[in-house]
């Protein structure tokens, strides 16, 4: 069979496809990203044309052609209609529609071998991997153009340069503007939401969108700061932020409303218009706002967490109240704020400026959740920690040296016994001022709660045990809708003994702020719903795209234009259908399932289950916990062959019984084997060894089982 096609070489062909039809002579001074790039603009592979940009268009010219204009980077006209594939690249024939007629006319054509295509087929897909390999893993510009220099000579159809190779922008100048305090640069909303949608099989009617704020400093010896615009589409499966605007500095923004204005007016557009792509129209409803109380604070034009009526959600401190060098909030009933109280500026204490994200139509109360990882995580969380641990806080409160290295000891054990689900595996409490927020999270939710025993006195403990449980309910989407108000009851009751037992010392704005996290779960979904750790991921990723410090923001922004030029999109990391690894033929085995294959590891799309310690504990028919002996892939699905335990009790009584939230104590397994679909297991636990008073493990035979939350 024979295909029509242009003659010419594979590498213009590649390189052709590329290129956008906008001449502009190459800036220097806005290029000088390294020295090899420079010297690249004599290459006559490099003199493609750039593409201007993050705009995206995609017209539709009827069944038989479709102009495939994409993110402004492939000019290429595709007919399918008469030919088995034909392919004209428009920088040679023009973009006007083209019939069949016209084709015998073109000069320059022939008729190519299959052989011929699929060469071309191989060595465009090998320049494209070869680009999303280097850019996924980070490497630089330069070190790429090195290693193109040393395949070259055995692949001649490979561009000279990592620029073309990774279709970098050329021109940044256009895209950056001087605000107040440094650069800022708007990549857009609607860009961000038509990409995601281009991703997406099925078009959504609705997206609501979650916008976050805030600052990182990109390098250690210098003041210079990014503050991306970061959005999140709630509801659909991409999860993964994108960037609408990015400001960067030597301190943050000096003026919020110039920061955001260009945010504020698009996002008005899309909330009143929808956004249409492919003539079909997409309402657009905003979610909420996950920041820091610095960020939000900024944002809002409201007065800072340290300053006097600076509680988001009530009226508490109006008239200020001080506890040594701090501000404290004692008040746990004071009257509640409203966005209609927020809208009027009710409160004059309260705002400093007027609002820079207004016009915006949100609910600046209810919509702007207070972010569990700043909050509870790394400020409540921490600060009970270096209570213990001293030398902050009373000293009724702290513990001895041998207690702190008991606890660090547990701690340590435990690393060794952790899913891996876990970003991290716990580390001694003499580094905690190191400890990165997703620790203080493992140690609140799941291993607080075992190496605290017997530690911490019973007072501590039972206290440490309100925020224990409360947050696991509130972290958990099907506990947080059953028992919200339980949760806030136990809130309420930390806050308030906390004066009791460390002081007014602890009456600060983290502490404070956690009797109002069940109202913001009851308008904003469970608190993962509305936290910063996915945004935090986003960010840390964009500070690494920086390699050098001249330049930064031009820098990021090539890097993103690289990434969607190539098709390079952060994965959703959802698996359709669980994953078998690892085939074995050790048994155990029953002899239902004698024609099964044997597995050791499944991963599916809420977790990875295996045969060994740490991964190994599931809950089956929703409250048993048991143990995986076998995974095993039978004719009607994947099923896992189980043991239970001999005792399963209560681990604590306070101030519920453990087993109401699947929590126990276990001992002794038994020999019965129980096999056990995949598809009704809910949860994975962690099974951990239980510590004695005296000793680190009371025996091999008792364990602590406590489900993950997914
Ligand atoms: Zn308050």
């Amino acid at each position: 069979m024979k295909k029509f096609k242009v003659e010419k070489s594979r590498s213009t062909l590649w390189r052709e496809s590329r290129s956008s039809n906008v001449s502009l002579q190459p800036e220097i001074d806005d290029y000088a990203e390294n020295s090899v790039a420079v010297s690249e603009l004599s290459d006559p592979l490099a003199d493609f044309i750039p593409c201007e940009g993050f705009g995206d268009s995609n017209t539709d010219v009827g069944n038989h052609q479709r102009l495939d204009v994409g993110l402004g980077l492939s000019n290429t006209v595709h007919f399918t209609d008469g030919f088995d594939s034909l392919v004209v690249n428009d920088s040679s024939v023009g973009a006007s529609p083209i019939g069949e007629d016209c084709c015998d006319s073109i000069v320059g054509w022939r008729w190519l071998d299959d052989d011929d295509d699929v060469d071309c087929e191989f060595e465009d897909n090998l320049v494209h991997d070869l680009a999303a390999w280097s850019l996924k893993n980070n490497i630089s510009l330069s070190a790429t153009t090195g290693l193109l220099s040393i395949l070259k000579p055995c692949l001649p159809f490979l561009p000279k340069s990592a620029h073309t190779l990774r279709n970098s922008l050329r021109h940044t100048l256009h895209l950056i503007q001087d605000v107040n305090g440094g650069e800022y640069c708007h990549l857009g909303l609607s860009n961000g939401l038509t990409q995601l949608l281009r991703q997406n099989q099925t078009i959504p009617k609705q997206m609501e969108l979650q916008i976050n704020v805030d600052g990182i400093p990109l390098f250690k010896s210098s003041s210079i700061s990014l503050w991306p615009i970061l959005c999140l589409v709630k509801n659909m499966p991409v999860k993964v932020p994108f960037v609408i605007g990015m400001f960067c500095g030597k301190e943050k923004p000096g003026s919020a409303s110039e920061f955001l204005a260009t945010f504020v007016e698009e996002a008005c557009i899309l909330l009143k218009d929808g956004l249409t792509v492919d003539q079909q129209t997409v309402r657009v409803k905003m979610h909420s706002f996950v920041c820091d109380a610095l960020a939000r604070a900024f944002i809002k034009g409201i007065k800072s967490p340290s300053g006097y009526s600076s509680c988001e959600k009530c009226t508490v401190g109006l008239y200020g109240e001080r506890y040594g060098n701090k501000v404290i909030f004692p008040s746990i009933n004071s009257p509640l704020r409203t966005d209609e109280s927020f809208d009027a500026m009710a409160d004059e204490e309260h705002h400093i400026r007027a609002c820079p994200l207004r016009p915006l139509p949100v609910g600046y109360v209810t919509q702007f959740g207070l972010d569990y990882m700043h909050l509870v995580c790394l400020g409540v969380m921490q600060r009970l920690i270096l209570y213990w641990k001293g030398p902050v806080g009373p000293l009724e409160v702290r513990l001895g040296r041998k207690m702190i290295v008991d606890l660090s000891s547990r701690l340590l054990h435990l690393s060794q016994l952790v899913p891996v689900e876990f970003a991290r595996r716990p580390r001694s409490i003499d580094e905690v001022l190191r400890w990165k927020a997703t620790e203080f999270r493992e140690f609140m939710l799941y291993s607080g709660v075992l190496v605290l025993r017997h530690i911490l006195s019973d007072e501590l403990y039972n206290h440490f045990m309100l925020l224990f449980v409360s947050m696991r309910i509130l972290v958990s989407q099907q506990l947080s809708q059953q028992y919200c108000d339980y949760a806030n009851e136990l809130l309420v009751k930390f806050v308030s003994d906390a004066q009791v037992l460390y002081g007014n010392d602890i009456l600060v704005y983290n502490v404070h702020c956690l009797i109002h996290l069940v109202n913001d779960v009851k308008h904003l979904g469970c608190l993962d719903d509305f936290s910063a750790f996915i945004f935090e991921n986003k960010l840390g990723c964009l500070k690494k795209l920086v390699h050098k410090p001249q330049q930064p923001l031009q820098q990021i922004l090539r890097r993103l234009h690289e990434e969607a030029s190539l098709e390079v999109h952060a994965s959703s990391c959802t698996l359709e259908e669980p994953t078998l690894m690892f085939e074995h033929h050790n048994g155990p085995m029953l002899q239902q399932f004698c024609d099964a294959t044997q597995y050791k590891r499944v991963q599916t799309d809420a977790f990875s289950l295996s045969l060994t310690e740490g991964n190994n504990c599931v809950l089956i028919n929703g409250c048993v916990p048991a143990l995986i002996r076998n995974i095993l892939k039978a004719k009607k699905g994947i099923v896992l062959l189980c043991v239970k335990f001999v005792s399963v009790q209560d681990a604590f009584a306070f101030p519920l019984p453990s087993s109401r939230l699947n929590i126990y104590f276990v001992r002794g397994v038994c020999t019965e084997i129980y096999p056990i679909s995949l598809t009704s297991i809910a949860h994975k636990c962690v099974c951990w060894p239980v510590f004695s008073r005296h000793n680190l493990v009371v025996d091999d035979e008792t364990f602590f089982v406590l489900p993950l939350l997914h």
